[in-house]
């Protein structure tokens, strides 16, 4: 990988081998393994015994786990907030499980939407569950420094399943829970924009 460093650095114009640029190959290949180490993570090992039974069945949520991650089209950073809810069927998992699972997916190259269905559906899958529901909202760099559409740089997107997409009632005592105050202005409610463009 650090050949192919140098090669883009001459690419881009610069001289790999002048001094501030020496130890660059070797600094962006590690930054770009652990950028990248969710594909190593396996799903399993990181619930590993975190599912415990219990008398609950109100919501659970945690909200406002900080994430980075990498857009697929320009390997540009996208990054935000993940909310997670879910409404437990017997079962709960371990409340520090949630964010090391938006890890695993975050650390990967992304798109938003990708994102925010694969941790809905994996919770689901994971656990005897009577809904899932995950917000993220994110800013992509990939619009902002370059840019294009600078106000869609912000996306807000949304996985609903099993309760929080039948039923309302659940799904607005979510998003009322997870509201907050450091919304870009202009943006409606959890108002869906398009985010990165593949041009
Ligand atoms: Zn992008």
């Amino acid at each position: 990988m650090q050949d192919l460093i140098r090669q883009l650095l001459a690419e881009l114009g610069e001289d790999p081998s002048r001094e501030g640029l020496l130890g660059t190959p070797r600094r962006v290949e590690r930054a770009l393994r652990f950028l990248t180490s969710g594909y190593e993570a396996d799903v399993d090992s990181v619930l590993n015994n975190a599912l415990f039974s219990v008398d609950y069945n109100e919501m659970v949520i945690v909200k406002d786990i900080d994430f980075y991650s990498l857009c697929e089209h320009h390997l540009l950073p996208f990054f935000g907030r993940c909310h997670v809810a879910y409404l437990p069927k017997g079962k709960v998992i371990g409340l520090s499980k949630i964010p090391r699972l938006v890890e695993v997916f975050s650390r990967r190259l992304q798109i938003q939407e990708r994102l925010t269905s694969e941790i809905a559906n994996t919770i689901r899958e994971k656990i005897d569950l009577l809904g899932v529901a995950v917000v993220i909202e994110a800013t992509h760099l990939c619009m902002a420094m370059r840019g294009v559409e600078k106000q869609n740089s912000f996306a807000v997107t949304s996985a609903m399943l099993g309760v929080f997409r039948d039923d309302a009632r659940t799904r607005m005592e979510f998003l009322e829970l997870i509201k907050h105050r450091s919304r870009p202005p202009g943006l409606g409610d959890f108002a869906t924009a398009p985010a990165c463009t593949t041009d």
